[in-house]
């Protein structure tokens, strides 16, 4: 343990030592439109061979393409119809020379043929509504067919057994209807980590409620919490605790089942935190002063839970803006990791700043800003305004926030700065 204060920390040392406390949780069985956003805790194969069977990709005539060779408009070949074949059924006879089936897209290839030929190659599309050749009747064919044209072949995507979604994999929509094809209807995927949220100080009051001279809404726990739903974790709001040993501590305890604990407030040097001592004696707590603005004070630590588990606990910075940013910065990659997911990382790009950004204490800047692109298809950065971390308002314009290195005291308006996307 650290006393508060004693150290300067990197942003990424501060993520790395943070990161070290999670894992991946256990895997839990999921209906597969359910399991969207998690990741695959299991290797899925083909059941069977997609498609099944050799089947047609067109609207046509299924022959044998012998029968089609040298046709042209002036001298078409004339064929049998024998069947009229829909997708979802399967004709047993095989076809004879000279013969053909009416067939449509998807249906399997009727035995003996090698081609379809599409109706617009046919004289079809010359008949009126509802005379198309059944049954008995005769279908001129125009364009010889190459064997096999328009024909999917069994297997031609996938073959039985071939793992086609690995475990690892992120289920976005594509994955749901790739297992959906297989038949799979529901899937092994990491749980979705359980984050307990507190907020702490006497001046801190629940939204609905009415508010004291004095006192303020609690915007910390809802936003961080609405930011766990965001990155996929299930937030759980254990209300706000009061600055008071037996508050703080029985509040606490009501979030140790959960996969983590984030407190807000009284991380700071303020003397009415009482927030550390609690956390000390509760656990193991370190104190970090991190190179970023907003955000400096930063508590990590792990409480002991009465079934033995250690509970990583974040412990957030009081100002709202600092907060979110912090949870932006170190709670996402907390439960992205439990997730399984190593995608945390929000793009950055290089876009022009329109303001001066001073930033002259040594700190990375996370400073609020709108990005958009220009008309010449140049990104370009405007800040929100005012940057306190007390203004919230800043963070809900914004759609990025400016990566200002610690070491760059100053941009100014036209130079390239490195922005990173929040939406
Ligand atoms: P502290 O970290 O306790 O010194 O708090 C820093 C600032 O954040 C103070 O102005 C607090 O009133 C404010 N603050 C603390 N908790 C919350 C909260 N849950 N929602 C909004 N503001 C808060
Ligand atoms: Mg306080």
């Amino acid at each position: 343990m650290t006393q508060p204060g004693s150290s300067m920390i990197s942003v990424e040392e501060a993520r790395e030592r943070i990161l070290s406390f999670f894992h991946r949780l256990d895997p839990e069985p999921k209906p597969l439109l359910e399991a969207l956003g998690q990741v695959l805790a299991e290797d899925v194969a083909a059941p069977f061979d997609i498609p099944p069977l050799d089947n047609t990709a067109m609207d046509g005539y299924a022959v044998r393409f012998a029968d089609t060779t040298g046709a042209t408009e002036e001298s078409p070949r004339e064929l049998r119809v024998v069947a009229d074949l829909a997708a979802g059924y399967i004709l047993e006879t095989a076809i004879e020379p000279g013969e053909a089936v009416r067939i449509m897209t998807g249906a399997p290839m009727p035995p003996g043929s090698d081609a379809v030929v599409p109706f617009e190659e046919t004289d079809e599309p010359m008949r009126a509504v509802g005379q198309a050749p059944t049954r008995g009747g005769t279908v001129r064919v125009f364009k010889g067919a190459e064997k096999g044209a328009n024909i999917r072949y069994r297997a031609e995507d996938v073959r039985a057994g071939t793992v086609v979604i690995p475990t690892g994999r992120l289920m976005r929509a594509s994955e749901i209807g790739v297992l959906a094809s297989m038949g799979v209807s529901s899937v092994s995927v990491y749980r979705r980590p359980v984050v307990a949220i507190l907020s702490t100080g006497d001046e801190v009051t629940e939204p609905g409620q009415p508010l004291l001279p004095g006192r303020i809404y609690d915007a910390n726990a809802h936003s961080v919490a609405a930011l766990v739903k965001s990155f996929g974790g299930i937030p759980r709001l254990l209300g706000i605790a009061k600055d008071t040993v037996e508050d703080l501590t029985a509040k606490i305890r009501q979030g140790l089942d959960a996969d983590m604990l984030v407190t807000s407030a009284g991380v700071s040097r303020g003397d009415f935190d009482v927030v550390k001592d609690v956390l000390a004696r509760e656990g193991a707590i370190d104190f970090w002063t991190v190179r970023m603005k907003p955000g400096k004070p930063l508590a990590f630590g792990a409480f002991n839970a009465p079934d033995g588990r250690k509970v990583p606990h974040l412990g957030l910075p009081g100002n709202p803006v600092s907060s979110m940013v912090s949870f932006e910065l170190f709670g996402r990659p907390a439960v992205f990791q439990m997730l399984g997911r190593d995608d945390w990382q929000r793009p950055l790009v290089r876009a022009i700043t329109r303001d001066r950004v001073v930033n002259t204490d040594g700190r990375r800047f996370f400073a609020r800003c709108i990005v958009t692109r220009g008309e010449d298809g140049q990104l370009y950065a405007d800040l929100t305004g005012p940057q306190g971390s007390g203004i919230l308002t800043s963070m809900s314009s914004a759609n990025a926030l400016t990566v200002i290195p610690e070491s760059l005291p100053e941009a100014l308006p036209g130079d390239e700065i490195e922005v990173m996307m929040l939406d």
